[in-house]
């Protein structure tokens, strides 16, 4: 087992480093990775992910390789531009809503022009819109982006969703009302979202989300929980084993940290992931071993948590 502590390279979600316990089993090594704002019932989900990949390994993948987005945090256009010029990736997922309208304009321009007419460009805007905002910005941007894929998560509930829905021509994907819903398997999200974006560690595992994206009916994104790696080839498993997958995936994250816990890192090339077997080996976190007693304590607290309700 390690503790782990790797700096980002720019500020996300308020944070500078990522920090995690990696676990190894019988299949191969897990990352357990909550936000450390998380309690013990919200971690319960994202340690059976770890254990799922440490204990029982993940179903036959039905492709090779997936293909993955770019993210474009909120920075000035120029560097908006240069960010996607440099990924290789043909979808870029653009963050909104934490700037000026036209702030976040004159961004998805730059993205637009960087990744030329065929690219696709999705927004996030994380829940942070009213309806009546929601649709003015949808539509703003919409055209600033010459075109958008989709919207994801305007506002923060499924019913404003829907709202929204019905007022705007861009599809909408759902994200945080999945994975924070009380049973993510029981969301009726089909009225509200056209899309449904879906991650391995918040709702469990693989084989978890599998029957999530199944409950819901919906194209599937997979996305990341910014992990390492090793807990970023169980979202590339779950992206594998879908049945279908017509959007490229949020899985382009390991690039956000400023190291990794292996060396061979799950970075894109051309735009796509491969697909591992199992995650890879982390032989490289010595270099960012942190010792923190309290993520080992958080880990037992969690099993023991877990194995009292299975
Ligand atoms: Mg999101």
């Amino acid at each position: 087992m390690h503790v782990y502590s790797v700096p980002l390279r720019a500020r996300f979600r308020g944070i500078t480093r990522r920090t995690g316990l990696l676990v190894e089993g019988p299949a191969g090594w897990g990352e357990f990775c909550p936000f450390e704002e998380y309690g013990d019932d919200e971690a319960m989900a994202w340690l059976a992910c770890a254990r799922e990949a440490a204990n029982d390994g993940w179903p036959t993948p039905v492709r090779d390789r997936i293909p993955v987005n770019c993210t474009v945090p909120v920075v000035e256009p120029a560097r908006a531009h240069e960010i996607v010029a440099k990924s290789g990736c043909s979808t870029a997922k653009v963050k909104v809503a934490e700037s000026t309208l036209a702030d976040d304009c004159a961004r998805l321009e730059a993205v637009r022009d960087a990744l030329g007419p065929q690219g696709f460009v999705r927004v996030d805007a994380n829940m942070m819109w009213d309806v009546d905002t929601a649709v003015t910005a949808i539509k703003a941007l919409d055209r600033a982006a010459g075109g958008l894929q989709y919207v994801e998560q305007p506002c923060r509930t499924l019913d404003e969703l829907a709202a929204v829905r019905r007022k705007v021509g861009v599809p909408i994907a759902a994200d945080e009302s999945i994975r924070k819903a009380e049973d993510p398997l029981k969301v009726a999200v089909s009225g509200a979202a056209d899309i449904a974006v879906i991650k391995v560690a918040p709702l469990g595992g693989v084989r978890k989300a599998l029957e999530v994206a199944e409950a819901c009916g919906l194209p599937c994104v997979v996305s990341s929980a910014l992990e390492t790696s090793v807990g970023m080839a169980a979202g590339v498993a779950l992206a594998a084993a879908l049945p279908e997958l017509d959007h490229a995936c949020g899985l382009a994250t390991v690039q956000l940290l400023d190291g990794d816990v292996t060396s061979d890192s799950l970075l894109p090339v051309d735009g796509y992931l491969p697909v591992l077997g199992q995650a890879p080996v982390p032989d490289r976190v010595a270099e960012f071993e942190s010792g923190d007693r309290a993520w080992v304590e958080r880990y037992e607290r969690v099993l023991a948590k877990l194995s009292q309700q299975s």
